[in-house]
């Protein structure tokens, strides 16, 4: 598939782009900064920018009824979400795209139902400019009540998550830690495979491309 990739040059793309690539994917580095604004060979479109640039990046694809995964955090995608329903285009995103990730956040949920009390502790690294993660919220918005979460941002860090569940005399700690950006990859192929099969309008969570 011919897919457009906004952002191919930071972190997540620089992993991103060669997978792509391996799995038989023609991927292009789009930037609309460069004045790249036609989208007729693309057949995807892929966004890990920036909470800024994001939302300008994925209208322009939509606009030009490109299917568009959307991996960056920290903005509302309810304009987009709008926007893919009205042109009748697939739009899917997912806070994190490791799978490993999406499994502990199955499995705190799962234990929220016997565990009285929940809090979350995501730790990332100091370039990450959104607080608290979009995984971290999600897995709160997976638990009954108020969950607090607990932002760290500190160089070294790549993306960790840790959902601490107390009770009387104990405390269940699920964690997951993603120590190269490699680890969202075969997320986002899966996405890529199964976004022209989805329904018109947004889509969210890996979880919902998984048997
Ligand atoms: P990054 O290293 O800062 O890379 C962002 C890239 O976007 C940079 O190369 C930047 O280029 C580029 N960019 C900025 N504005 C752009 C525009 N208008 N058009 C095209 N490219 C543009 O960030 P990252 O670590 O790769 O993360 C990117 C986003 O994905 C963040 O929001 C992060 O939170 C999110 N993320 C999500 C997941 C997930 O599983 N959903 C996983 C990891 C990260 P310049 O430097 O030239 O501006």
């Amino acid at each position: 598939m011919r897919v457009a990739l906004f952002g191919a040059a930071g972190n997540v793309g620089r992993a991103l782009q060669p997978a792509l690539e391996a799995a038989g994917h023609d991927v292009i580095g789009f930037d609309l900064r460069r004045g790249e604004v036609d989208f007729s060979d693309a057949e995807a479109a892929i966004d890990f920018t920036t909470p800024e640039a994001a939302p300008g990046n994925v209208r322009a694809a939509l606009e030009q009824d490109v299917p568009s995964i959307v991996g960056t955090t920290g903005f509302d995608l309810t304009p987009l979400a709008e926007l893919a329903r009205e042109r009748g285009v697939q739009l899917f995103h997912a806070a994190n795209f490791a799978i490993g990730a999406v499994l502990m956040m199955r499995f705190a949920a799962e234990a929220a139902a016997y565990m009285p009390r929940a809090e979350i502790v995501e730790l990332h690294n100091e370039t990450k400019r959104d607080a608290p993660s979009g995984t971290a919220k999600a897995t709160a918005a997976l638990i009954p009540g108020e969950t607090a979460i607990h932002s760290v941002r500190l160089p070294g860090l790549v993306a960790h998550q840790e959902v601490l569940l107390g009770g009387d005399g104990q405390l269940l700690t699920i964690r997951h830690d993603t120590f190269t950006r490699e680890a969202f990859a075969p997320g986002v192929l899966l996405a890529v495979e199964r976004l022209r099969k989805l329904p018109a309008g947004l889509t969210v969570g890996l979880e919902t491309l998984l048997a």
